[in-house]
């Protein structure tokens, strides 16, 4: 990938890698509260969004996302820093934008659902548009390169945020969220709304968020199949399945609920993640990423995946070397081995 170049030329020239779940990483690591889900720790601890924007950027990622997800007016209002909005969204596209520079990578603005969107209330397309119009403006004035308008549960909200990133003259890559089985919440079949998505000059259409591998890449071929454009898939790096399609789906026994709080024993392992980096690819996904759950040493199996030698690479595993697994063991190690391989 060569500096300078905006999205559609690097997507000209093959998959782009992108990268995201932040807001449950940083979740984990203690700097962002589970249930509102605000990103306070731009301002809070920006160090640590530097810290993972570096870390993502180290596996292969192309893109660092500002995190300015859930950082709209309505949201911000609910935990009492709407004062903070405008440094929160400028602050995040700053952050992005400095570890960016360190290894040639794009920034990418970013605006979601806003759950003030009702497709029965023509109000609410006004509030939206406000909401979008004021962050996006911000980042478009700290500068970022295209505008990722993601987890959109209706199309009516998803196409508010394209008119608005065209309205900045910025490409927009734009994914709808998948809760459902067929269909938005306004009731547009997953397909037909990238169509329309790509018809009204979407350059990148497709799918995040809720959905892991397995249950995406279905839909997937059949968005491939019906647009001209750029495609987009970030699923979640859980294992879903046909019978729990979407993370907020999932159940085990004897936990009260799985999401959002204990997903891990559904978690896909970095081969997973390679896995489906390729068969995406393979499909002739364009930006290949991962969503909520998603955390460095996936992003770089999946670059792996994608023939890319990354920073991070230089520690990518070198099992030949592990004292007990490895090839240069004796006879004590092979007892150990055998001892660790006899079943419970
Ligand atoms: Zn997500």
């Amino acid at each position: 990938m060569t500096a300078g170049q905006g999205i559609e030329q690097r997507l000209a020239q093959g998959v782009v890698l992108g990268a995201e779940g932040y807001v449950f990483e940083l979740e984990r690591r203690g700097y962002i509260k589970a249930g509102p889900y605000v990103p306070e720790v731009v301002l809070d601890f920006p160090g640590a969004v530097r810290e993972l924007h570096r870390e993502f950027l180290r596996a292969g990622a192309d893109v660092m996302v500002a995190l300015t997800y859930y950082a709209h007016r309505e949201k911000l209002r609910h935990i009492g820093r709407e004062n903070d909005l405008e440094a929160m969204n400028r602050h995040a596209v700053r952050l992005a934008r400095e570890v960016a520079q360190e290894g040639g990578a794009l920034v990418a603005g970013n605006v979601c659902n806003t759950w003030a969107y009702d497709p029965a209330d023509p109000a609410t397309s006004a509030t939206v548009r406000a909401q979008y119009t004021e962050q996006l403006g911000w980042a478009v004035d700290e500068g970022v390169d295209f505008v990722i308008s993601e987890t959109n549960d209706y199309l009516g909200e998803a196409l508010i945020a394209l008119e608005v990133t065209q309205e900045l003259g910025l490409p927009a890559m734009v994914t709808l969220a998948s809760t459902q089985p067929d269909t938005t919440r306004d009731g547009y079949d997953y397909v037909a709304a990238c169509r329309i998505l790509a018809d009204h000059g979407a350059t990148i259409v497709g799918l995040n968020c809720d959905r892991g591998p397995v249950t995406m890449l279905p839909l997937l071929a059949r968005i491939r199949d019906a647009v001209d454009c750029a495609v987009a898939a970030q699923p979640v790096p859980y294992r879903t399945s046909p019978a729990m399609p979407t993370m907020e789906s999932l159940r085990a026994d004897g936990v009260d609920r799985v999401f959002p709080l204990a997903l891990e024993p559904f978690s896909c392992t970095r081969f997973d993640m390679a896995a489906f980096a390729g068969a995406a690819r393979d499909l002739g996904v364009n930006y290949i990423g991962v969503c909520c759950g998603g955390a460095p040493h996936q992003v770089r199996a999946m670059a792996e995946a994608l023939g890319r030698e990354v920073p991070a690479s230089k520690y990518a595993p070198a099992m030949e070397l592990h004292p007990i697994l490895g090839i240069a063991g004796g006879a004590a190690e092979a007892n150990v081995l055998a001892a660790w391989n006899v079943a419970g």
